[in-house]
C-alpha cells in the first residue's frame, strides 16, 4: 500500500514565524499527510513540548556555541534529549549585540542548508523520502535547496497578502511612494495608503536597508516556487487576494492558529508548541478569573519589538491613568525601562505584569475587553479570529500596515497616534483605552470583531475557503 506523502517543514526561529509555520504542519498531518519539521538549534533547545501530530527534528544553524540571542530566555535542552550536531568550527565572536546578532545570521543559512541537505539525502533511501520542501518565505534559498534534490518546494508567507504585494512591488521597483501628503496607488486596494500606512521598512528606507533587501528578496524566486501560500483567509484580504489569485498560483491557508479556536476539528490543537519564552500560564488564568467580563486590557508588544524608553514610561502612565484593570507582558529584557514610580498599591490591585503568556488562552478569555497590540500579523489574525478589538499602536515593519486595516478596513479597532518624536503620550493613550472599552465605539467596535472570528472559523472549518485550498495543496502533491 503507497504511504502517505511524506513533507518537510523548516520554519524560521522567531516565534511570530513558528507559530503559523507549525500550526500549518499540524493542519497537514491532521488531513493525512506525514510531516516531519525541522526545528533548527536556535528553537529546539527552547522546545517546551513535543507535538504529537508531527515529527520534530533538529539540525544545526549554527548558534550553538554563540551566546543566547536577547529574545530566547529559556534554556531548556530538548525533550526528546535529542543532541544538535554543529556543524560549524567552535568560534568565540567578541563584540556588541549587534556584532553577535550579524554573526548569528551570517552563520545560519550555511548551517541550515548543509543540515537540510544532509537530512533529506538520508531519507532518500526510507520507505517514505521527502516529496515537499514548505519553508518560510524569507528563507527564500530553501526553494533552490528543494529543486537540486529533487523535491518540490512551497513558499509559506508569514505577513499579510496586502503585506506581501507591497513587499513585491518594493522588489520590483514599481511602487511609487507618494510625496507631499498623497497616497500609495495600489489598483487592488480600495482603501487610499498613506506613507506612513506602508511597512516601516519601505517608507523609512535609510532605517535598515539591509533588513528590506532581507524582506524583499522573499520576492527574488518565488515565482519558480511550486505553491505559494498565505497565512491570511479570503474574506479578509478579499480585494488583494482576487488581485494576487489572478497572477499567481496562490493559497490563502490561514488562520494558522490552533484549531481549537476556530473549527475544533483537530483534536488536542489547543496551543502552539514551540515557544521561545516560558508562559505564566496559571498566573494569568487565575487573575483573569477574578475580573468581571470584558474588563480588562491585555497589552502585549509580541516578542521582538523594544519600546523605547520614554515610550515605556508614556505606556506605564497612560495604562494607570486609565483606570482600566490591565494584564500586560512585558518581556525580562524590557523589564528595565518600566518607570520606577509606576507601581502603586493601589495599582496593585488593578494590574498584572508578567514576561510571557499564553496568548491565546488570555484572549479567549471573557474577561478581556481589549487588546492593546502592536500589530504583529499573527497578533492581528488572532485578535481577529477570536473576536477582540483592539487598540493599535504598531511599531515598526508591517505592524503599520496591519494596523490600518484593523482600523480602517476591517473596523474593529482605534490607533494611537504618535506626536513628532514617535511617541505615544499617555494621555493619547489612556483616550484610546476608553474609547474601545467604554465609548460609544465600543459596540461596534466588538460586532465587527466579531463578525471575523465567525469568517474565520468559516474559513478553517470543513468546505471553507482555506480548507478548500489545503485539501487542493495536498492533493496536487
Ligand atoms: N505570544 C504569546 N505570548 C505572549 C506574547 C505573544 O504566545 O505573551 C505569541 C502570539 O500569540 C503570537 C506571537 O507570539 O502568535 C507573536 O507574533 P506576532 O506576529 O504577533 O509578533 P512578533 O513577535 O513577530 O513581533
Amino acid at each position: 500500500m503507497a504511504s502517505n506523502p511524506h513533507v518537510l517543514v523548516i520554519a524560521n526561529p522567531l516565534q511570530g514565524h513558528l507559530n503559523p509555520v507549525l500550526q500549518f504542519a499540524k493542519r497537514l498531518a491532521f488531513k493525512g499527510l506525514m510531516v516531519t519539521l525541522v526545528a533548527t538549534s536556535t528553537i529546539s533547545k527552547s522546545l517546551i513540548t513535543e507535538n504529537g501530530l508531527v515529527k520534530i527534528v533538529s539540525i544545526s544553524d549554527g548558534s550553538e556555541d554563540l551566546p543566547k540571542q536577547p529574545l530566547d530566555n529559556d534554556t531548556k535542552e530538548p525533550l526528546d534529549g535529542s543532541q544538535v550536531e554543529s556543524n560549524q568550527p567552535s568560534k568565540e565572536v567578541h563584540g556588541s549585540a549587534e556584532d553577535k546578532e550579524k554573526e548569528r545570521w551570517a552563520r545560519f543559512q550555511p548551517a541550515v542548508s548543509q543540515g537540510l541537505i544532509e537530512l533529506i539525502e538520508r531519507h532518500k533511501d526510507s520507505c517514505n523520502p521527502f516529496r515537499v520542501l514548505i519553508y518560510d518565505s524569507m528563507m527564500p534559498w530553501c526553494l533552490d535547496i528543494a529543486h537540486q534534490q529533487s523535491l518540490k518546494g512551497a513558499s509559506f508567507f508569514t505577513q499579510s497578502c496586502i503585506v506581501s504585494l507591497l513587499y513585491f512591488q518594493t522588489y520590483a521597483g514599481t511602487l511609487q511612494l507618494p510625496t507631499n501628503g498623497s497616497v500609495v496607488s495600489v489598483p487592488q486596494l480600495s482603501v487610499p495608503l498613506q506613507l506612513h500606512d506602508l511597512p516601516s521598512f519601505i517608507y523609512d528606507t535609510g532605517s535598515n536597508p539591509a533588513i528590506l533587501k532581507y524582506i524583499s528578496d522573499q520576492f527574488s524566486n518565488f515565482k519558480e516556487a511550486d505553491w505559494l501560500l498565505f497565512n491570511t483567509f479570503d474574506k479578509l484580504e478579499n480585494e488583494v487576494v482576487n488581485w494576487m489569485a489572478e497572477q499567481w498560483s496562490i493559497k490563502t491557508i490561514g488562520p494558522a492558529i490552533p484549531s481549537m479556536y476556530t473549527d475544533k476539528r483537530v483534536t488536542g490543537d489547543k496551543d502552539y508548541d514551540l515557544n521561545l519564552f516560558t508562559a505564566d500560564q496559571d498566573t494569568c488564568k487565575n487573575w483573569l478569573d477574578t475580573k468581571t467580563k470584558g474588563s480588562v486590557v491585555y497589552v502585549s508588544f509580541g516578542s521582538i519589538a523594544n519600546l523605547k524608553e520614554e515610550q515605556m514610561t508614556e505606556l506605564a502612565f497612560g495604562l494607570s491613568n486609565s483606570n482600566i484593570a490591565f494584564l500586560w507582558i512585558i518581556r525580562a529584557s524590557e523589564e528595565a525601562k518600566l518607570p520606577v514610580n509606576f507601581m502603586s498599591e493601589a495599582l496593585k490591585n488593578r494590574c498584572l505584569i508578567v514576561n510571557w503568556c499564553s496568548q491565546l488562552q488570555v484572549l479567549s478569555h471573557e474577561a478581556v475587553g481589549c487588546f492593546m497590540s502592536h500589530c504583529g500579523w499573527n497578533s492581528t489574525l488572532e485578535a481577529l479570529s477570536l473576536g477582540v478589538p483592539v487598540v493599535a499602536m504598531p511599531q515598526w515593519t508591517d505592524q503599520t500596515t496591519n494596523a490600518k486595516f484593523i482600523v480602517d478596513v476591517w473596523k474593529m479597532g482605534v490607533r494611537v497616534k504618535v506626536n513628532e518624536k514617535e511617541i505615544a503620550t499617555r494621555e493619547h493613550i489612556e483616550a484610546c483605552l476608553k474609547e474601545v472599552m467604554e465609548g460609544e465605539k465600543r459596540n461596534e467596535l466588538k460586532i465587527n470583531a466579531l463578525k471575523f472570528k465567525e469568517f474565520a472559523k468559516a474559513a478553517m472549518d470543513e468546505g471553507g475557503s482555506s480548507d478548500n485550498n489545503i485539501s487542493k495543496f495536498i492533493s496536487s502533491i
